[in-house]
C-alpha cells in the first residue's frame, strides 16, 4: 500500500482557508471578532441550547465549570479513571480531591458504583453529601469515545445527593439520546455543565479550542465573563472576580465556523465507517468492536476493539508496533489516571472494569477521510497479525 493510515486527523474540505484568510485580512485574530459569536451560535443551534461560550480548550471549559460550582480546596469531586487525564486535572487546579470511580462495559462511569459509593461510603446530612469530613461537590462524567454515559441513572444519583454534574462531552459533540427520558437531548446538555473540545483529533477542530454550556443561560454568561478576565468594565479595568484568559480567538473560530458547516457530514462518515468495520470484523472472534449505547445516536468518534487476550500470545505494545510497521496507526486506551504519578495517593472505589479494559482496548483508524479500501486493509492486517500469534 505504501500509505500511512493515521488514527484520527483533521479534515479541511470546506471553507476553512476562506474563513481563516478573512479573519487575517480583517485583522481580527484575537479574542474579539465575528467568527467567535458565529461559532457559538452554530454550536448552540446544533446541540439545541440557548447559550454556549467558546473558549481555549476542553480543559479550560472543564476548569471554568469547576470554578463555577464553587468547589473549594479539599472538597471531593467524583471522577472516572479510564479517561484522558485532562478530564481530571482541573480538579487539582482547584486544590480539590478526586475520588476515582469505576467504569462499566460502556467504558463510561458506572452509575451502580457511583450510587453505592454515595450510599455506603458517604453520609448525606442537611442536603450535603460528606465523605468523612469532606464535602462531595460534583461529578465529572466523560462520554468516552462519543458513547453517551447512562445519564438517566447518573442524574438521578446527582439529584438525590445534591451533586453538580459536569459532562465532559469533549469526545461526544453530536451524540444524542433517541429514546427514554432524555430523547432528543445532546451530550453536554443534560448535566449542570457540558464541556466540548476542538483539539486536532476531535470530531471538529479549531487547532486548539473548546466550548462550555450550562443548564442555565445566565451561568453561561458568567462562564464567558470568567473566560475574558472577568471584566466588569472593559474600558476602566474594573474586575469583581478572578478571571482567566480562556476565550477562544477569532482565528480559531474562523476554522471552527467552517468545521461546524461540515459536522453533520463528519458524523455521517464516522457512522458509516463504523458499520464497515463492524461488517468486516463480525466473523473474527479475536476481537470485539465495542458497541455504542442503545437508545442513543452516537457521533461514533473513535472505534474501540476489545482484544481477547486469552486467544493470543502477544501484548498490546507488539500489536501496535507491528500495525505501525505496516502503515497503520493505532493506540492503546489511556493508562488509568489513578496510577499516574500526581494521583497515586488518591482514593479509588472498587476499580475492576477500568483495569480490565485498560489492558484490552485498541483504538483503530477513524478519520473521516479513511477510504473503504483502507478499512479493508486495516481489518485484513489486524486479522493476519492476531491469527499469526494465536495461542492454539
Ligand atoms: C480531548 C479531551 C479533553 C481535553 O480537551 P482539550 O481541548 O485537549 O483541552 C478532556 N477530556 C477528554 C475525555 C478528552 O478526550
Amino acid at each position: 500500500m505504501g500509505k500511512y493510515i493515521p488514527l484520527s486527523v483533521p479534515n479541511f474540505e470546506g471553507n476553512e482557508r476562506k474563513y481563516v484568510n478573512e479573519a487575517v485580512e480583517q485583522g481580527w485574530v484575537s479574542t474579539g471578532g465575528a467568527f467567535i459569536s458565529k461559532m457559538e451560535e452554530q454550536l448552540a443551534e446544533f446541540i439545541k441550547v440557548d447559550n454556549v461560550a467558546a473558549c481555549q480548550s476542553g480543559t479550560a471549559a472543564i476548569h471554568l465549570a469547576l470554578v463555577d460550582t464553587g468547589v473549594m480546596p479539599g472538597d471531593v469531586v467524583l471522577v472516572p479513571t479510564l479517561t484522558f487525564i485532562a478530564a481530571v486535572n482541573p480538579v487539582k487546579y482547584q486544590y480539590a480531591t478526586p475520588i476515582f470511580i469505576d467504569c462499566d462495559d460502556s467504558l463510561c462511569l458506572d452509575p451502580k458504583k457511583l450510587q453505592s459509593f454515595c450510599e455506603e461510603e458517604c453520609k448525606f446530612v442537611n442536603g450535603v453529601l460528606k465523605y468523612k469530613s469532606k464535602i462531595v461537590k460534583a461529578i465529572i462524567v466523560v462520554h468516552v469515545f462519543g458513547n453517551f454515559s447512562d445519564m438517566e441513572a447518573i442524574m438521578n444519583i446527582a439529584e438525590k445527593y445534591n451533586l453538580k454534574v459536569i459532562e465532559d462531552a469533549t469526545e461526544a459533540l453530536g451524540t444524542y439520546y433517541t429514546d427514554g427520558k432524555y430523547a432528543g437531548r445532546y451530550a453536554g446538555t443534560i448535566g449542570d455543565y457540558g464541556a466540548f473540545s476542538f483539539n486536532g483529533n476531535k470530531i471538529i477542530t479549531t487547532g486548539g479550542g473548546g466550548a462550555i454550556t450550562a443548564k442555565n443561560s445566565k451561568t453561561v454568561d458568567h462562564l464567558r465573563y470568567l473566560s475574558t478576565q472577568a471584566k466588569d468594565d472593559a474600558h476602566y479595568y474594573i474586575h469583581h472576580e478572578i478571571g482567566y484568559n480562556y476565550r477562544m480567538t477569532n482565528l480559531q473560530a474562523a476554522l471552527g465556523v467552517a468545521q461546524m458547516e461540515e459536522l453533520e457530514e463528519f458524523i455521517r462518515r464516522k457512522q458509516r465507517n463504523y458499520e464497515r468495520y463492524a461488517e468486516l470484523l463480525a466473523d473474527f472472534d479475536f476481537v470485539k468492536l465495542l458497541p455504542f449505547r442503545q437508545g442513543t445516536c452516537s457521533n461514533k468518534w473513535f472505534y474501540s476493539l476489545e482484544i481477547d487476550r486469552n486467544r493470543i500470545k502477544t501484548n498490546m505494545r507488539e500489536i501496535i508496533s507491528v500495525l505501525e510497521s505496516k502503515g497503520i496507526q493505532s493506540r492503546p486506551i489511556w493508562g488509568l489516571i489513578n496510577e499516574q504519578k500526581p494521583y497515586i495517593n488518591e482514593l479509588t472505589y472498587k476499580l475492576e472494569k477500568a483495569p480490565y479494559y485498560a489492558e484490552r482496548i485498541l483504538n483503530i483508524p477513524s478519520s473521516t477521510q479513511i477510504t473503504n479500501d483502507e478499512i479493508i486493509y486495516v481489518v485484513d492486517t489486524l486479522k493476519e497479525i492476531l491469527t499469526g500469534c494465536a495461542n492454539e
